[in-house]
Formats: structure tokens, sequence, C-alpha cells
């Protein structure tokens, strides 16, 4: 039995019981059964699909909204314009998806030849809470664009976010068996991993469940996209326009309460603008309003779990006695709920806790670096590299320095975000592979070479 708990208030939403054994590998099976029409679709009639379930999407879009900040806690506002995102990641799929798997003729010895993108069969996701919706469409879009077929493992606590996304692409047309969302615990998982139709899987969640399921899925010769943690960088040089910078340094870093995987985390403030830097970052980070997510009036929801907010307070205690300064913030609110303060540490040092680790909540550390090689030097310290940002007026110089960066993208004025034109993924500790995009497309399919004499 999988429980979900109100993270504003703890007090328990609903529960779903969870798939036997013998339910779970007759789903796979019919999954595979499912994928021998699918395959054999246009690829014009599965792009009409994707324009179907983005106007399915907008039209529960209240209804979907609601859900994901009750199950994980985050503003409606915020929740609603993630649900808008998965409907235009399902259109630019639409638009574009044709195009990046038409055939590819090359030039060669033979009279003609040619690369096609071929689907490989079931594909499964293994999903985490913290954008419920995005997560699970930036996944199914293409993949079913390409003629796979979809297994949906979600993250426990968001499983009502799971079923209604069934229901929605279900109402859009895509056959009951083409998507299926599987209510299991993570330790089922592996299982479906070992199932011989299960062709690939795709994980975006922590080092130790893509360490876990890269385990499974490279005994059983499994593709595998990984998608894990983050402590992107954020790198302010002499020159920037502090004005500018300190609303995105709080957004970055808040939105969410801090829990994305591209947030912001490690501020690396060259020292000429470093003392201004934290008392403005400061100052924006106490005036944030704390509460209910559904109140109009939120700009910061809670945590979306009990042992997410003690983890994170944890890591902030052992920051501070390693020398880190506290401040603002640095604890739970005294309220039903697992809210965090917004907290600012500053003195960081690549020593501590708070930039050796991820820290996932409304946690900005702040430290004071010499230069601008300094902060790259710092940047790339860290075991992760998913995304980062550069602050400066020099365009020329903060493009020299982006090139240096070891991360899976680097935006120059702007905080790190994921757009589906774009590919999103990391490297080191962060993962390989990646989504969106044309790149992200063909993780999925046999890039097959045709060869005629
Ligand atoms: P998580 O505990 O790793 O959970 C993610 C998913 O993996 C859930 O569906 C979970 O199921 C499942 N899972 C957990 N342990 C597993 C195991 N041993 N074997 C198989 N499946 C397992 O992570 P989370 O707490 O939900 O999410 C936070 C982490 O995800 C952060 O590190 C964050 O940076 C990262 N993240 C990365 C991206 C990205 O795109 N790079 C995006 C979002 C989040 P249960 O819920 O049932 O345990």
């Amino acid at each position: 039995m999988i429980v979900t708990r109100n993270p504003a208030t703890e007090e328990e939403i609903s529960n779903y019981p969870t798939l036997s054994a013998a339910e779970l590998h007759s789903r796979i099976e019919r999954s595979a059964s499912a994928f021998e029409s699918w395959k054999s679709t246009s690829i014009e009639h599965r792009a009409d699909l994707l324009r179907r379930i983005a106007s399915e999407i907008r039209n529960s879009l209240e209804d979907s909204a609601r859900m994901i900040s009750i199950e994980m806690g985050k503003p409606l506002s915020e929740a609603r314009a993630e649900v808008e995102k998965c409907a235009v990641g399902c259109e630019f799929y639409a638009e574009h998806g044709p195009g990046f798997l038409a055939k590819e003729e090359v030039k060669t010895d033979a009279s003609k030849s040619y690369v096609r993108f071929d689907p490989l069969g079931s594909v499964l996701a293994v999903m985490p809470w913290n954008f419920p919706f995005w997560q699970v469409l930036r996944f199914a879009a293409p993949t079913l664009l390409a003629g796979n077929v979809g297994l949906l493992k979600h993250a426990s606590n968001v499983t009502g976010c799971a079923l209604e996304i069934e229901k929605i692409l279900h109402r859009a047309g895509v056959p009951e068996d083409v998507f299926q969302t599987l209510v299991i615990p993570s330790s089922d998982v592996a299982s479906v991993i070992e199932n011989r139709n299960v062709r690939a899987v795709s994980l975006t969640g922590s080092e130790a469940a893509g360490s876990a399921v890269a385990e499974v899925a490279g005994k059983h010769l499994k593709k595998l996209v990984l998608e894990l943690g983050g402590s992107d960088p954020f790198i302010v040089l002499e020159d920037a326009d502090l004005e500018k910078v300190i609303p995105k340094a709080v957004q970055s870093r808040t939105m969410n309460a801090g829990q994305s995987c591209i947030a912001a985390k490690r501020f690396l403030v060259v020292q000429s603008v470093y003392p201004e830097f934290v008392e403005r970052l400061t100052d924006a980070m106490r005036e944030i309003q704390l509460g209910d997510p559904l109140d109009a009036s939120t700009k910061m929801g809670p945590l979306a779990r009990e042992d997410l907010v003690e983890d994170l307070d944890q890591q902030v205690k052992k920051s501070i006695s390693q020398g880190a300064q506290l401040v603002t913030g640095g604890k739970k609110l005294d309220r039903p709920g697992y809210f965090y303060a917004p907290t600012v540490l500053a003195g960081a040092t690549t020593e501590m806790t708070c930039l050796k680790e991820e820290t996932f909540g409304p946690v900005a550390s702040v430290a004071s670096v010499a230069n601008a090689d300094e902060a790259v030097r710092i940047a790339n310290s860290s075991k992760y590299g998913l995304g980062g940002s550069i602050w400066s007026q020099d365009i020329s110089r903060a493009e020299q320095l982006a090139a240096q960066i070891e991360s899976g993208s680097v935006f120059i004025n702007d905080f790190t975000k994921s757009d589906p034109k774009v590919p999103f993924g990391g490297v080191k500790d962060s993962g390989y592979g990646r989504e969106l995009s044309v790149f992200g497309i063909r993780e999925f399919v046999n890039t097959k070479t045709v060869w005629i004499a």
C-alpha cells in the first residue's frame, strides 16, 4: 500500500494498493503486445495524438495543478505553469519530432545509404516528485512519438499525479497499454528492468536510485538515461548588475522550495561585490512569503516530505559547525507541515557540506572568490555537473568561462532552466544521456543503417 500525505498539513491524502508481481508482469506483457501495433502507426498519427494530449492537459489544468500542490507542496501558480509547460512540450515534439526522426541520407560507396530511427519497444520511466507532471511528459512526448510504448514508475508520494497523467493520455486517445502507470514500490523496479520485454530505462532522481537502477540495467544490457542530482554554480563576476542578479538568484534558489536539480545552489561571488551580494540576497530571502500552497499569496510552500526537511536541516547544522556563517533562516518553521525557512549561509568553502553535497531546499550557500578563475575552479570541484550560470556584462569573457565549466549547460545572465528546444542533462555524478530537443528523442531509438549496394 502506498500512502500519500499533504506536506503542508501532514495529513493523509489517499492510499493506493500496489500491483502484485503477477499483475505487474501481465501489465508488461500487455505493453509489449501494444508495441507491435503502435510501432506501425504513422508518425503523423502519433504527432496528432501529442496535440490532443496538449489540449487534454490544458482542459484539466486546474485539477492537475491542484493535485500537484496538494501532493508535493508547490504553490498553485508554479503548479499551473508546470502543467502548461507539459502542453508546450507535447506541441514542440508534435511539430518538430517527425523532422528529428526523418531518414537521413548519407553519401557512401553504396548506390544509396541512409540512417533511419526505429523504436525500441517498452521503455520504463522512473520519475521523481519535484516536477511530477513535467518530468513525466518530457519523457513521454518524445518516447511515444518515436513509436515506443511507456511504463511509468513514479515517485510514491505523487501517485495521484501519476494516475492523473495516465488518465489524461488515455482520454486524449493514447491506447491503454501504450502508456501505463505502474503503482509499485521502488523495490519492484529491478524486476521490471529484468523483464525481457523492457528494452530501455530513463531515470530522473538521486544518485542512489540512479546507481541502483544502472546496476540492474547494466547486468541486463538495457539502454539507460540518467538525470541525477546537481549543485549548480551561480557565478557572479565583479561587473554583474546586482539589481538584475539578485531577483534571479532568489528565484533560482527558492522556486519549488529549492527542490530542483538545476536550482542555483553554490553562489560563487567575486570578493569586490560579495558583501553587497550577501546583504541584498539576505534581504530578499527574508521577504519570501511562506504558506499554504493553495493560497494565492504564497510564494513558497513546504518541502515535499518529512525526511527531506530533516536531511536539509542536518546539512545546514553540519555546515555551520564546519564554519559557515548563518545569516538568515537555518531552521524548520514551528507550524504543521514540512516548512523550512529561506536560509543564507555565507563564507562557504569547498570543505563544507553545503558546497560538497546537493542541498535540496531553500538554502543559498555563498562563497567569496578572488576572481573568475577561482570561481571556475570551485565550480568544477563538485562531483556534480548538471547546469550553471555566469553573471557578467562582458559576454565574450563569460562565454570563454562557460567553455571551461564541466556541466551539461551554462546559462549567461539567466538561471538554468529546461527548454524543449535545447538538450537537458549532465556529466559526472549528474548522470548521462540527454532529454529534450533532437538529442533527447534519439536516445530511445535504434539508429539503423540501411545500405543498398
Ligand atoms: P529518489 O529517491 O531517487 O526517487 C526518484 C525515483 O526513483 C522515485 O520514483 C523512487 O521511487 C525511485 N527509486 C528510489 N530508490 C530506488 C531504487 N533503489 N531503485 C529503483 N528506483 C528507486 O529521488 P527523489 O528524492 O524523488 O528526488 C530528488 C533527487 O532527484 C535529487 O537528487 C534531484 O536533484 C534529482 N533530480 C534530478 C533531475 C534531473 O533532471 N537531473 C530532476 C529532478 C530531480 P519511490 O518514490 O517509490 O522511492
